[in-house]
């Protein structure tokens, strides 16, 4: 049986699929510590720099002392403390809608919406691009899963034509990517439909709109027009954890069939508490989105100049396609022997052909950093990336 196994492995090794892990030695920032040896780092979803902030740390400890450590229970037995129940008032508030409720991972949050509203004889539309966890909701959910062109509405709409549709589901902004949904024109798709439109904004909230609201804020969409928000703690808001936000119905439905709700030991109450503080600081601290801003202006600026194949992101994530798994590595290791380190993004996780370095930018980078990286992918060389077709 590990025979097998072996090979499989084998296999991955050979076709420049295999995933190893890097043993991080410091807290979550820039200047990181991988093995031992200090590098660059330009991978984290730690887009406004919260991860490793003292106010966020000391509510954390705050929170730790009052509340011990474990929650102790699911949220339903008796594990819903009343940091939850803040951290869900201000989350509500945040995103303008009448209620919103925690998950404990983005991932379990999206099996849950998706198996809690979408079923057996149900058809659920997807981007073809959009995260693992709203695809692996839909297997779970037994609805029918139909996938259309990436960002592609005009297509969707004419797919959709006048068939019965339960829920469209996309990203705000891609993970892999950093391009925008065209929300909008889903939102009329949706409406027109009669279906539940649910947008994942892991990547937009804290970092679009005003006061980090997000991708929704950015186009200036409400609840009624997208009326399922999810949005993770774990990236932007530098801490870990995931919400819905939306009507008093939707919130009540999930607390009732979310089986990844339901059937999960609530997080540590020190956690919300340390989320309430991260929040705070997200909202009010406009700089820390508009250092990030000026940080991709100047990487778009200097990547373009370099002839880099830079892609349509106004976002953080900043893709650089390498086409082959194996140039998309012979990239990355490049730059690490130069102390620099970025995500080299291969299949399943992206498709076929489009493997590429994931640049993140943080408001915890400098723009003496940016310029650091911009030296190391031009000093890349010829036959990577400047000569990429
Ligand atoms: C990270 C991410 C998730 C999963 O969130 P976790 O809290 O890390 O489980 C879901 N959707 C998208 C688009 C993500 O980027």
């Amino acid at each position: 049986m590990t025979a097998d196994l072996d090979q499989a492995l084998e296999r991955l090794q050979a076709a420049g699929l295999y995933r190893r892990r890097r043993v991080q030695d410091r807290p979550q920032q820039p200047e990181a510590l991988v093995d031992g040896r200090p590098m660059l780092s330009f991978c984290s979803n730690d887009y406004l720099g919260l991860a490793n902030h003292p106010e966020v740390i000391a509510a954390l400890q705050r929170g730790a002392e009052h509340w011990g450590v474990g929650s102790g229970a699911a949220h339903l037995v008796n594990g819903h403390s009343a940091a939850h129940h803040a951290l869900e008032e201000e989350l509500a508030d945040f995103t303008r809608r009448p209620r919103a409720l925690l998950f404990s991972t983005g991932y379990m949050a999206n099996l849950g919406i998706i198996s809690a509203l979408t079923g057996r004889g149900d058809t659920l539309w997807q981007d073809r691009l959009n995260h693992a966890s709203l695809l692996d909701g839909a297997l779970l959910s037994r609805a029918a899963l139909r996938r259309y062109p990436h960002a592609d509405a005009a297509e969707l709409g004419r797919l959709i034509g006048e068939q019965d549709t339960r829920m469209i589901a996309t990203d705000g902004v891609f993970s892999m990517d950093g391009d925008l949904a065209p929300l909008p024109a889903l939102a009329l798709i949706a409406r027109h439909a009669g279906a539940w439109l649910l947008v994942d904004d892991a990547h937009g909230l804290g970092v679009l709109g005003r006061e980090g609201r997000g991708t929704l804020d950015h186009f200036g969409l409400d609840a009624e027009q997208v009326p399922i928000l999810m949005g993770t703690l774990g990236k932007a808001f530098g801490t870990f954890g995931a919400f819905v936000a939306g009507s008093e119905t939707l919130i009540e439905t999930l607390i009732q069939r979310a089986r990844s709700y339901i059937y999960t030991t609530a997080t540590p109450p020190a956690l919300a508490e340390a989320t309430r503080t991260s929040l705070a600081l997200a909202r009010r601290e406009d700089w820390r989105r508009e250092h990030l801003q000026a940080l991709i202006a100047r990487f778009r600026a200097g990547a373009n100049q370099l002839g880099l194949p830079l892609s349509e992101s106004p976002t953080p994530i900043q893709p650089l396609i390498a086409g082959s798994s194996h140039q998309a590595l012979a990239w990355a290791a490049e730059l690490e022997t130069r102390g620099i380190l970025v995500g080299a993004i291969r299949p399943p996780t992206v498709p076929e052909g489009s493997a590429r370095l994931r640049v993140c930018l943080s408001a915890a980078h400098t723009e003496t950093m940016v310029d650091r990286l911009l030296d190391a992918l031009g000093a890349l060389r010829p036959e990577t990336p400047n000569a990429s077709p």
